[in-house]
């Protein structure tokens, strides 16, 4: 599958949260969740396994906090190359098995890390964080690049340059978490869908867009912002809804079915890749095909 040619004629579905999934299986955070890539293989596998038995075109590698900047605070810097590649090839083997015509995108979140004048990392040390991750999942055979959560546009275009460095003509996929304000849309640093569109694609991202933060009853009008920006591919992962702690356990408001309600009217607002982020699983993913494919 050509992913930027598939999604001009049909919308292509992402698969959904990996780290709730993992903390379901026992993941506890005095180490990296990256680093079951290597001790709990099994577990990994068996959710990207559950993504593709769902119907998910494209699912998203173990490595959201692969970047050496993230895998400090568990002192795993060193494992940079070594917990990215095993998660790609983890991946890639349960897509060749289960579903050989499907894509596997190198995931990559934020470095942990903020620019002045909130903090004391520079552009360029950025940039290199996010090549040497790009790197590690380009060299174990990712299909595509998908960067998401961003808030702060200077960090998100040093990633984009980073994995652009490094990712050859494989896709560039970045998505920013947005949430509504009086005045429209804006991340947590107040940048807004036109100018992450603009940024984004100047510094040689491929597809832009939203993930985490709000719920697919906020998403429609969020797209047509980023649609009046811009003609580009537009990727969207709304949350499970709104997040809520019950008896010490963070659940999300969405059924499946009410999440997956929400799935047309973002289509028909421009988006050409949906899936979900925190609290999705495999039935919303399932719920979100039966509602686009019937
Ligand atoms: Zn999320």
């Amino acid at each position: 599958m050509d992913l930027l040619t598939e999604l001009r004629s049909r919308p292509l579905i992402f698969d959904g949260a990996m780290g709730t999934q993992l903390i379901a299986a026992g993941y506890r955070p005095v180490e990296s969740p990256e680093s079951w890539n290597v001790s709990n293989p099994e577990v990994v596998a068996a959710i990207h396994r559950a993504y593709l038995e769902a119907g998910a075109d494209i699912i998203e590698t173990n490595s959201f906090g692969g970047s050496r900047s993230k895998l400090t605070a568990y002192h795993e810097a060193e494992r940079v190359v070594e917990l990215n590649g095993a998660g790609a090839r983890l991946a890639m083997a349960v897509r060749d098995e289960v579903a050989p015509d499907k894509l596997v995108a190198g995931d990559i979140g934020p470095s942990g890390r903020m620019m002045p004048p909130l903090g004391d990392a520079t552009a360029d040390e950025l940039r290199d964080v996010f090549a040497e991750q790009s790197e590690a999942l380009v060299a174990a055979g990712v299909d595509l690049i998908a960067m998401t959560t961003f808030f702060d546009l200077a960090e998100a275009k040093a990633a984009v340059l980073g994995a652009r460095a490094m990712a050859g003509s494989l896709p560039v996929l970045i998505s920013l978490a947005f949430k509504p304000s009086p005045r429209g849309y804006r991340t947590m640093m107040g940048v807004t869908p036109a100018q992450a569109a603009a940024t984004l694609l100047e510094a040689g991202a491929d597809v832009v867009g939203a993930n985490c933060e709000i719920t697919g009853e906020d998403m429609p009008g969020l797209v047509a912002e980023f649609r009046a920006a811009t003609e580009a591919p537009l990727v969207i992962q709304p949350n499970a809804g709104q997040p809520s702690l019950v008896d010490g356990h963070t659940t999300y408001g969405e059924t499946p079915e009410s999440f997956a309600s929400f799935m047309p009217a973002i289509v028909a607002a421009g988006a050409n890749i949906v899936g979900g982020c925190c609290g999705t699983t495999p039935a919303y993913i399932a719920a979100l095909v039966a509602a686009l494919r019937g």
